[in-house]
């Protein structure tokens, strides 16, 4: 389930692991329009003789805070320098340095710079190359703009995904030996995001609603530069090449919040860092009506921008009518990840035998409670990988169980008989827009437990009239807001797990930064949140964080 990175190197893995494996690949979007294609600044890979597996794994685990389970991150960094040499090889046209060998550049919490890059449109080269590689497999099958609604667990196997096949209208039934879920994020439940609008969490809700739990989810990622008013991105890799930010009185204040790695902390510091001045009355105001904001000032890099940054070089200019090279940007923090996912351990494995997570749909967990920039699309190459071959190991040696008809028929019934023929007047759009303003505004870069109460209660109401809900477009081709209902309808599930877990969590770590608990409290919450499905919401409970090398230390950058 997905065509972004992660689902495109599974696919490409499990064919190539074994001779006779078919995949079918379902995609709700023709797979290059995944969010994946936006990534921008860079991917982390250990290639100079100068870095090392274990500075990867360090900045890893204090970038999460200490949140990550340290085995899976020591197994990771290991397994991604290849696949920067297999994406070459295939043809990704990685940036190089004039002797010819692959550039890293620097990025947020990085203390080697370690980022492989293809200029800032990293995301773009790597899906053509993998769409490419895929293309050369007739046993890969695309199935595009496929809407997977849900899957079924029988007897602890996987039974079936039901999907809509979105040209037609027509209820459709998948069935295989493993399933991979590599659906993406859930960025998109809130308003303000760097996120395609297609980023809605569908892999992540499935799932729960399956039984399969999902970890971590209150660790919500906000990336501190999205432009304002659209929330589209600039890159990371924009400070990483020496842009500053600056305040309303026009000075750089990161030396206040992160002495050493100034604008190139990590994001959590940086997003929070860029609100405390807005609280403190210094933000930049003008252009976007009330909306304040933070400088960023690329204008002492302009030799740089054709190079290295232009893609956000463009997106201003296209945008916002700026001239980089000339003004600042005007940037805000905006939700951009969702470290949290579904629980898988070291192989990708979830609870249920032959399923398996990848990319930002799992949690496996390396980000713990904050992801390093550039630090996912590599997991989505190491780790899809890793779900491809094991799920093509799973299918060679099991088969396909019989369908049960009854949860097939139960789901066509709630689509075609419930979701379209409720009649209470309420408009899906709606609901979408107030559960992102909702999220935005309460469960956002800083939290309390009044606001996280308050969002919590507001997602109530949601539910409540999404029960009531009227889907006017009655017809079967391209459905899109059938498509938008049962998406907020995933986003709503998803919004309560984040709202509560942040609620219940009474300390401050990584991306989860209470006001009224503003430290990290190791004693109670050194663990990791799961959350599993119960009809009268989820119910939390906790896991051991693994600690291999690095006892949990102060933060400081
Ligand atoms: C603007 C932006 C820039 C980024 N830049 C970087 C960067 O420079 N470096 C870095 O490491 N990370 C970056 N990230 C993060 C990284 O790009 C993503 O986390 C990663 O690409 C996600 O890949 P994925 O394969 O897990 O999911 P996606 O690329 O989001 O793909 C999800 C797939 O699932 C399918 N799908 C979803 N729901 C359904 C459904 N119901 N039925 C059927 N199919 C479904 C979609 O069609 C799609 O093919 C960036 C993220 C953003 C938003």
């Amino acid at each position: 389930m997905g065509g972004g990175l992660a689902g495109l190197r599974a696919a490409i893995a499990a064919v190539e692991s074994n001779g006779e494996i078919t995949v079918g690949l379902v995609s709700k979007l023709y797979p290059l329009r995944s969010h994946s294609v936006a990534a921008e600044g860079g991917t982390s890979a250990v290639l100079d003789p100068e870095d090392n597996f274990d500075l990867h794994s360090y900045d890893t685990i204090k970038g999460s805070d200490y949140l990550a389970d340290q085995d899976a991150v020591e197994e990771f960094v290991k397994l991604v320098p290849e696949q920067i040499y297999t994406t070459d090889h295939w043809g990704c046209p990685w940036s190089r340095a004039e002797d010819g060998r692959i550039s890293q550049r620097d990025f947020g919490g990085l203390s080697f710079p370690r980022a492989v890059f293809a200029a800032d449109k990293t995301g773009f080269h790597v899906m053509q190359t993998l769409y490419s590689r895929c293309l050369m497999y007739d046993r890969i099958h695309f199935y595009n703009e496929y809407f997977a609604t849900s899957i079924s667990v029988d007897s602890n196997r996987f039974n079936a995904m039901t999907t809509i096949n979105l040209r037609t209208g027509e209820y459709t039934i998948f069935q295989s030996k493993s399933l991979i879920l590599a659906a993406g994020g859930g960025g998109r439940m809130y308003r303000f995001s760097t996120c395609a609008h297609s980023t809605t969490g569908d892999g992540d809700a499935i799932a729960y609603r399956a039984g399969i739990p999902l970890k971590d989810m209150e660790f919500v990622q906000f990336h501190p530069t999205g432009l304002v008013p659209s929330g589209i991105l600039i890159t990371e890799a924009a400070r990483a090449e020496g842009g500053y930010l600056r305040n309303s009185e026009g000075k750089r204040f990161m030396e206040h919040y992160a002495p050493t790695k100034l604008e190139e902390a990590p994001r959590d510091i940086v997003s929070r860092a860029m609100m405390w001045e807005i609280e403190a009355g210094r933000g930049v105001r003008g252009g976007y009506g009330n909306i304040e904001y933070i400088n960023l000032d690329l204008t002492h890099i302009a030799d740089k921008l054709e190079e290295r940054l232009p893609m956000i070089t463009d997106i201003a200019r296209k945008f916002n009518n700026i001239d980089a090279a000339e003004g600042p940007i005007p940037v805000r923090p905006a939700t951009h990840y969702t470290m949290g996912g579904v629980s898988v351990g070291i192989g990708t494995e979830t609870v249920v035998p032959g399923v398996f997570g990848a990319g930002e749909n799992a949690s496996i967990s390396i980000h713990g409670a904050n992801r390093l920039g550039s630090n996912s699309t590599n997991e989505c190459l190491a780790l899809g990988n890793v779900a491809g071959k094991k799920a093509a190991e799973f299918a060679s040696s099991h088969g396909i169980p019989d369908l049960n008809h009854d949860k097939i028929r139960e789901e066509e019934k709630r689509l075609w008989e419930d979701i379209m023929r409720r009649d209470g007047g309420e408009n899906v759009a709606a609901i979408r827009s107030d559960l992102g303003h909702t999220m935005d505004v309460n469960v956002g870069v800083f939290k309390t437990g009044e606001k996280l109460e308050s969002a919590i209660k507001t997602i109530y109401e949601l539910k409540e009239r999404y029960s009531r809900i009227s889907i006017q477009d009655k017809s079967n081709v391209f459905n899109t807001e059938l498509q938008w209902a049962l998406e907020v309808g995933y986003m709503l599930d998803l919004a309560e797990i984040v709202a509560k877990g942040a609620f219940e969590r009474k300390e401050s770590r990584g991306a989860h930064y209470r006001k009224d608990f503003p430290k990290r409290d190791d004693d109670n919450f050194l663990k990791h949140t799961i959350a599993t499905y119960t009809r009268d919401g989820p119910r939390l409970e906790y896991s051991p964080v693994r600690i291999t090398k690095w006892q949990p230390a102060e933060r400081v950058y």
